[in-house]
């Protein structure tokens, strides 16, 4: 991954603020302890000496080991009577210090020499919030999904869309409430206002708050941010990368978008490679499968079919009964 990625950046950006913002704080809280208690400030200053001096009497060269290790036991003594001054006094040691998010790289962003994990996984972060800046996600629950909406029986088929819809809204829920990295992959399909986006934004919602990574979107806004980071000169395939490894990938509508052998591949490719790698995806689509095979590669298709759980929704468009 290139390292002049926005995301990068920004991650960097933050945890150095972080550090700055700690490190002053610290430096606020010593002060004022030590104004407070000149005793300690007293202490501090000659453990801090002790280790000068024996800086200086390393670098002198000669026979230094004795009077090392003289100030070396000074500076236990010290150090002792610090403690026991810090407990006398109940004085938090740890406001002595800043509070670092990555102990691993003390907000540097550099673990030796290489970009820490902490950067990474902000940086994952902050491509995630973007590619999921235009989805509604609070206004989608399971607790405002109403199942009232759907005829009770449907006059063509004699069945009842309502009893269908019941028994796929209870199973959303208790996928979503037991989800895990390796849970299944759905395939909603429907008639377009029957509740695909609803149901799959609550998955989403409930997902998200357990602490998984979701990645929600238009599959044609999803491809058209691969197809752009993959013509474009910082080819750092974030976006890419981020849709592969997230624990929940939802791709809204397929079969709206404007299809390219790009873009055909591309779903190909993120497809598969969940698939492989056991990660969940859900899919939802207005179209049939037949319609479906027409507009992309059958390969494709007989993947998410051979692979997925399909559920086929049912009733009336909401949105024209609404
Ligand atoms: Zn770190």
């Amino acid at each position: 991954m290139g390292f002049s990625n926005i995301y990068f950046q920004k991650a960097l950006q933050c945890i150095n603020q972080h550090r700055e913002q700690v490190q002053l704080q610290a430096q606020q809280e010593k002060q004022a302890i030590y104004a407070a208690h000149p005793e300690l400030a007293r202490l501090e200053h000659a453990i801090a000496d002790k280790a000068v001096q024996a800086t200086r009497a390393m670098l002198s060269g000669g026979e230094v080991r004795q009077a090392i290790q003289q100030l070396s036991t000074e500076s236990q003594q010290l150090q002792d009577q610090r403690n026991a001054y810090l407990l006398q006094n109940q004085i938090d040691q740890k406001k002595l210090h800043p509070v670092y998010w990555c102990d691993k790289c003390a907000d540097t962003g550099y673990d030796q020499g290489k970009l820490c994990s902490c950067v990474k996984k902000m940086a994952i972060g902050f491509a995630i919030e973007q590619l999921n800046a235009a989805t509604p996600l609070e206004h989608s629950r399971f607790d405002n999904f109403s199942l009232d909406r759907y005829p009770k029986r449907s006059e063509q088929s004699g069945v009842s869309p309502q009893e269908i819809m019941s028994k796929i809204y209870q199973y959303c829920k208790d996928y979503a409430e037991h989800f895990t990295e390796h849970a299944e992959s759905l395939l909603f399909f429907g008639d377009t206002g029957l509740g695909k986006t609803h149901l799959s934004l609550a998955i989403a919602r409930v997902v998200l708050q357990k602490g998984y990574s979701v990645i929600y979107g238009p599959v044609n806004h999803l491809l058209g941010q691969i197809e752009h980071e993959h013509f474009s000169k910082e080819k750092n395939g974030i976006s890419l990368q981020t849709m592969l490894d997230c624990d929940l990938l939802i791709l809204d509508d397929l079969g709206a978008e404007f299809t390219t052998p790009f873009t055909v591949s591309t779903l190909y490719d993120l497809i598969n490679s969940r698939i492989l790698n056991n990660k969940p995806t859900i899919i939802n689509t207005n179209l049939t499968v037949q319609e479906l095979e027409q507009q992309y590669a059958p390969r494709i298709v007989s993947r998410i079919c051979g692979c997925y759980k399909c559920f086929k929704f049912l009733g009336v468009d909401l949105r024209l009964k609404k």
